[in-house]
């Protein structure tokens, strides 16, 4: 950074700009680190902008919104209900940087933590993950809510004498129904594959 003469007091005000520029460009790193060292504000800023998602993203259930940078809804920065000028600001650097998931240090522990819902590295429709009978199992009895959540389901699909049949008898399907009430063990374990399958092969 060049600093300005004292003197020339537009250039100092380009100096706090871009000082707080690069303040803000600090706090969303911290925001975007998602190992155990997160911050505790940034959980908090997560509560916040899940509230505030777009209104094209009302669709995508608020107890699913977690991050807007791991998963394809977006908080509002623009016109009433919109975030705070500390997130907006936070935000609007992002976008000017064009931050991607994939730029970001991602470990395989933390990619499993990440939210499987809406997951931005998906490359399914979004409407793989829209509320529907199976997807709704899927959240409210077998609690899947992590990539690594999802991996353990789709698993089960591969134990041993296990069919697509509704009534199938094998034994992650008999744990499961009795675990979680689920009547239809296989739609879900599919499902959860289907989800995982459509992650791009860096994410999981
Ligand atoms: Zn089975
Ligand atoms: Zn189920």
């Amino acid at each position: 950074m060049v600093y300005a003469p004292r003197d020339d007091g537009g250039r100092d005000l380009l100096d706090i700009v871009a000082r707080n520029e690069a303040i803000t460009v600090t706090w969303l790193k911290s925001y975007l680190s998602f190992g155990e060292d997160r911050p505790l504000w940034a959980l908090v800023a997560d509560e916040v902008m899940a509230k505030k998602a777009l209104a094209d993203d009302l669709s995508v259930d608020e107890a699913i919104r977690r991050n807007m940078y791991l998963q394809s809804w977006r908080a509002k920065v623009v016109g009433e209900g919109s975030l705070g000028n500390d997130l907006k600001r936070m935000v609007k650097i992002a976008d000017k940087l064009g931050v991607r998931q994939e730029a970001l240090a991602v470990s395989r522990d933390a990619q499993r933590q990440a939210i499987i819902w809406y997951h931005k590295q998906s490359t399914a429709n979004r409407q793989l993950f829209n509320a529907n009978r199976v997807n709704d199992c899927l959240k409210r009895k077998h609690k899947m809510m992590l990539v690594g959540d999802a991996e353990i389901l789709a698993r089960k699909a591969q134990t041993n004498r296990h069919t697509s049949r509704r009534d199938c008898k094998c034994i992650a399907c008999s744990d499961t129904r009795t675990a979680s009430g689920c009547a239809h063990p296989n739609q879900c374990f599919a499902k959860a594959r289907t989800m995982l399958m459509s992650l791009l092969p860096k994410c999981c």
